[in-house]
């Protein structure tokens, strides 16, 4: 993979005069990467997810639909980890933080004209603050704001789609494809944060009631899903089916936004 190919793209590489010029700002959305730094077991390094943002805009901007166009902003790469400390390697910023770097970026596009902005979040720790923000930025500046959706990852046992959160068999999957060399596999293990058949209302995730779970509460090696089920393959088969839906997604923000100007 060139890195990064979307260089075109990509706003802190162009000009002010060339971002002036820009044709297309009122409805071009502008892309936002919000990742994390961040433990991803003992077989991943723990820039997985401010990665893997760059894996997906390297990808999806490759595969846009005549028509559809978009430009990116630097990516927020430290994120709400507060989960994930306790193991070295992981920094966070705090909600409040992450709240008013996204709000700063909207902030700033939008006084250089642009009227659109879609978050490529990689990071499941984000979402709670990223998701009132986009409201917020929607209020104060009248922009269209929206995560781009990631899609469904097919194939999955029913034990893996509930509970393989982090650095399991879809992450590790994903980086043994996109940076196969940053992966050891002979340290993947399996561990689940807990079991389908678990009796209780009360779990980390899928389950009535949720547990405000920190890592190491639940997993020994920071690991929760099967590492050791990934292949090349597999991330592969996925990344190809995740970069179409967010090209897919992003033409589908470009429509909206030239058949309803914000
Ligand atoms: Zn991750």
């Amino acid at each position: 993979m060139n890195f990064p190919d979307y260089r075109g793209r990509y706003l802190p590489a162009m000009t002010p005069g060339r971002i002036r010029a820009l044709p297309d700002k009122a409805w071009a959305p502008v892309i936002l990467a919000t990742g994390a730094i961040e433990q991803h077991g003992p077989h991943m390094p723990v820039a997985v997810d401010a990665l893997m943002g760059q894996v997906w805009l390297c990808l999806a901007l490759a595969r846009l639909p005549a028509g559809a166009s978009c430009y990116v902003a630097p990516p927020i790469t430290i994120g709400k980890s507060n989960e994930h400390t306790g193991f070295p390697g992981t920094l966070m910023i705090s909600r409040d933080t992450l709240r008013s770097q996204v709000l700063a970026v909207a902030r700033q596009v939008h006084a250089w004209g642009f009227r659109s902005l879609a978050v490529i979040n990689t990071h499941g720790g984000n979402v709670p603050v990223i998701v009132p923000t986009l409201r917020e930025i929607r209020a104060l500046y009248g922009m269209r704001a929206a995560i781009l959706p990631s899609a469904p990852v097919p194939g999955l046992s029913a034990q893996e789609a509930a509970f393989g959160i982090h650095a399991g068999e879809v992450e590790t999957s994903w980086m043994l494809a996109a940076a196969g060399q940053l992966v050891d596999m002979s340290r993947a293990v399996c561990e689940y944060p807990a079991r389908l058949t678990d009796p209780g209302e009360v779990r980390p995730v899928s389950s009535p009631a949720l547990q405000a779970w920190a890592s190491r509460d639940v997993s020994g090696t920071g690991i929760m899903g099967d590492a050791a089920a990934a292949t090349a393959e597999k991330g592969e088969r996925w990344l190809e089916l995740g970069a179409s839906a967010y090209a897919l997604a992003i033409a589908e923000a470009c429509r909206t936004g030239r058949e309803q100007p914000a």
